[in-house]
């Protein structure tokens, strides 16, 4: 039986790095992990540390974790939609083909990328700039690839239907090297039925191809469908909820597919402004198949909370 690949968003620091982000992967009883190679909010980007990045590396052979599986994912201001200000759209370029490269030294060959959001100029233009800009950092045949990740269509962002993403990968010269990414919350806000996900899959298939989806963002949603929202919400907390993203997570035609959570850090009401990742519990709960109904108390356990 082939073995369930799972985990979750994790951090990079400026001192260990990737290091940091194993040891925070196993501390979930993870199989894999993804992480922003700094802040996704900025650029600033810290100088990769190889001894650190070989000791992760052993870290990660030691517990059966394939370096395949792990994901970098692009800072979310890089947006390849608008080139309104030519300079920031250049910019955006540029980091990213940065980007590509630390993932190279890395040695992780995933990048997950929001498409981008047009901002006012119309969803033809805006996937061109996409087409064009990806062609630029795409040149070469070979190196890491890119999941371009469905998106919910919140404002005018891209990449909110199969459509969309089909006619950015059909742009790109070097196709070997585009992917996808689903995330099921922004599937759930974009307006897609995710209580018949084998249906959902076979659209799929049909307007992209099933061999294209390379990773997949395991979240709840805060939203209705169709809501355009982007909150993500706990496993079985939120409206898709826990049998559906069970199944999501079980598709027999998704084996070999990494499986993200990305859901939010939990607050507990102590009086401290702190919240803890669920992930430990969230993982656990997938991998039983069943709902965690004490998950606040475990975590205040586990993090030796006191109220
Ligand atoms: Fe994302
Ligand atoms: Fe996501
Ligand atoms: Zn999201």
């Amino acid at each position: 039986m082939e073995k369930l690949i799972i985990g979750s968003h994790v951090s990079y620091t400026k001192n260990d790095g990737l290091l940091k982000s194993v040891k925070e992967a196993l501390s979930y009883n993870a199989n894999t992990f993804m992480f922003y190679t700094g802040a996704p909010q900025n650029t600033k980007r810290s100088k990769i540390d190889e001894e650190k990045t070989a000791l992760a590396k052993k870290l990660m052979q030691e517990n059966n974790i394939d370096i395949n599986n792990v994901i970098i994912h692009a800072p979310y201001i890089i947006n390849l939609a608008n080139n309104k200000d030519e300079n920031k759209y250049n910019f955006s370029i540029n980091f990213l083909k940065q980007e590509l490269q630390r993932a190279q030294i890395l040695g992780i060959n995933k990048i997950v990328l929001h498409p981008g959001s047009h901002v006012g100029l119309g969803t033809e233009k805006g996937l061109n700039n996409i087409i064009n800009a990806l062609n630029i950092i795409l040149e070469n045949k070979k190196g890491p690839i890119i999941c371009l990740e469905t998106m919910a269509g919140k404002g005018s962002e891209l990449g909110k239907n199969f459509e969309e993403i089909k006619t950015i990968i059909n742009g790109i010269n070097n196709k070997e090297r585009v992917k996808v990414c689903l995330d099921t919350c922004h599937l759930n806000d974009a307006g897609y039925d995710l209580t018949n996900f084998d249906e959902l899959l076979d659209s799929f298939d049909q307007i992209i191809g099933i061999n294209k989806i390379a990773c997949i963002h395991i979240n709840d949603s805060k939203n209705i469908k169709s809501s355009h929202k982007d909150r993500h919400e706990n496993i079985g907390l939120g409206t898709i909820g826990f049998e559906n993203l069970i199944k999501i997570i079980y598709n027999e035609k998704l084996k070999k597919v990494p499986k993200i959570l990305e859901t939010p850090y939990v607050s507990i009401n102590n009086g401290q402004d702190r919240t803890y990742p669920p992930y430990k519990f969230e993982i656990e709960m997938i991998k039983n198949k069943k709902i965690n109904q004490n998950l606040i108390k475990d975590i205040q356990n586990y993090y030796k909370i006191s109220l």
